[in-house]
């Protein structure tokens, strides 16, 4: 016992230093990016501690059904599960107004239940948990930017695509997929991406942020007439944004003969012009046949298939990479099924 206790340090500190010469040549990087999974998927369980009312739509639980299905996909060796790092204040305010984040933060610690701007529960941990969530973008941004991941799937909540700069709403907090973007753009100095939205809801926090922007393309699918009430095609941007923004409302009932033909019809020429250089995701699953929240009839192979048109967008443009951020869906099964086969389609 004492003999081992004592050739210990000395082991540990052989072994420190042969990774420690290992990583210097460059081996153990390599080594490591050949030996995990293409895809990574970035969760860290602070954001259950985001707790509206037990009966919202909006709970805990749906991140504990998408995570199921990724612990299983994880168990076929399809992924890895990595801890992002949560949101400074800087990367809120690369999108929101530093009055608007002194408002969340008030109106949280305050006890609050609901914020001022619009329908959006909250409790003691939703600060923590909007700051979680926009940071698994950013982390999942750089995992992708940087190599080391091919694509990345974001499993947050509070969803984000409804929040603009200045006003939460619709369930959303901080807007984690152009917070996700604008670190892209500020760090790694990309000048084009494209932002492709499913979720059955209007995007219209997204396409606020990026109304005049000009560096992201803003595609959006979604119902109409619906929450929020916005997305007509006749709004597509302003200034250097001007074009930026393609809508496609479709009625209740639409599906995947709408969706898809808009995806392959109206994205795929768009981002031929475009060329992004980074792909993201808001993908929300509430477009899902039989969601609640949602009179659309999109099945899982749908979302399987749409995944692949953007995933292919992401090939022939932006090395392959594609940064999916999790929005709504509001069905247990529903949404576990679905991301079942979205991130079975970005694992391929
Ligand atoms: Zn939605």
């Amino acid at each position: 016992m004492i003999a081992s206790m004592s050739l210990a340090p000395s082991r540990r500190t052989f072994l420190q230093q042969a990774s420690g010469a290992l990583l210097s040549l460059g081996v153990g990087t390599l080594t490591s990016a050949a030996q995990s999974p293409a895809t990574q998927v970035f969760y860290d369980p602070a954001m259950l501690r985001h707790e509206p009312a037990s009966d919202h739509p909006e709970s805990p639980k749906r991140l504990d059904a998408v995570m199921k299905t990724v612990r299983g996909l994880e168990g076929q060796g399809r992924l890895s599960v990595v801890a992002p790092r949560p949101a400074t204040e800087d990367d809120i305010l690369l999108v929101h107004t530093p009055q608007y984040l002194r408002l969340v933060r008030s109106e949280i610690a305050t006890g609050l239940r609901s914020l001022s701007t619009g329908d959006t529960e909250i409790s003691s941990g939703s600060f923590g948990a909007a700051l979680t969530a926009a940071g698994t973008v950013v982390s999942a941004v750089d995992a992708v930017m940087t190599g080391r991941a091919r694509n990345a799937f974001c499993a947050v909540r509070p969803p984000g695509h409804h929040a603009s700069e200045g006003r939460g709403m619709g369930f959303c907090i901080f807007n984690n997929i152009a917070i996700g973007a604008r670190h892209a753009v500020r760090r790694y100095g990309v000048e084009r991406i494209l932002i492709a939205d499913w979720d059955v809801h209007h995007g219209n926090g997204t396409q606020e942020v990026f109304w005049s922007d000009g560096s992201v393309l803003f595609f959006d699918t979604h119902q109409h007439p619906w929450y929020p009430g916005t997305g007509s095609p006749a709004e597509t941007g302003e200034g250097k944004g001007r074009g930026c923004t393609i809508n496609r409302p479709f009625p209740a009932g639409a599906g995947r003969n709408e969706i898809l033909d808009a995806f392959r019809t109206g994205l795929v020429p768009a981002a031929e012009r475009f060329k992004p250089e980074l792909v993201m995701i808001s993908a929300g699953f509430d477009s899902r046949a039989g969601d609640p929240l949602g009179r659309f009839t999109l099945t899982d192979s749908d979302f399987a298939e749409l995944t692949g048109v953007v995933a292919e967008i992401a090939r022939q443009h932006a090395r392959g990479r594609v940064v999916s951020v999790l929005e709504g869906g509001y069905s247990l099964d529903g949404l576990a099924r679905a991301v079942d086969a979205h991130i079975g389609r970005l694992s391929a």
